[in-house]
């Protein structure tokens, strides 16, 4: 297993389109194992392809937690099957580091994809599953968590992130 670089704002592969996985072949076993690997090290709850390069519909989650026996899953080809309530949590993005902001989203989902055996599933979740669930699939249509934001915050974050690597560079 690898740990692969994870792409971050404003690289133009987190606002591609994904592209449907047609074959789970060893390439997306090996894809699955080292978006896992890159997420348990980052470490993070959640991570899409595209933000490791690869545009495809595919998405990795581990809530980490010890009372959650979710584990690993790893989803393929994911779709909203459907979404009720609300809900809004303060997101983060491995692809946006060191920023925070809250995001509105349904609280209850019902996701239905392909796991790796590509074996058809469907994952009925609320919570903090729910809300990591919208936000990888989000990746996949080229959308980031900043888009969801108040306009406001937006926009300072904007001016933060601009200025903050303007200094790297100098
Ligand atoms: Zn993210």
């Amino acid at each position: 297993m690898a740990v692969l670089k994870i792409c971050t704002y404003p690289d133009p592969i987190l606002r591609e389109q994904a592209e449907p996985v047609e074959v789970i072949d060893d390439d997306i076993q090996k894809l699955i194992d080292d978006m896992a690997e890159t997420m348990y090290c980052a470490p993070g709850i959640g991570l899409a392809a595209n933000q490791v390069g690869r545009p495809l519909r595919l998405i990795v989650i581990d809530l980490q937690k010890e009372d959650c026996d979710n584990g690993l899953i790893a989803l393929i080809n994911p779709e909203l099957v459907n979404a009720s309530g609300e809900a809004s949590i303060e997101e983060g993005c491995l692809s946006v580091p060191e920023f925070f902001a809250s995001v509105k989203r349904a609280e209850e989902v019902v996701v239905s994809g392909l796991n790796r055996e590509g074996k058809k599933i469907e994952i009925s979740a609320g919570g903090l599953l729910a809300i990591v669930l919208q936000h990888e699939m989000d990746h996949l249509d080229g959308k980031l968590f900043i888009d969801r934001i108040n306009p406001v915050i937006r926009d300072i974050f904007k001016r933060k992130w601009k200025k903050k690597h303007k200094e790297a560079r100098e």
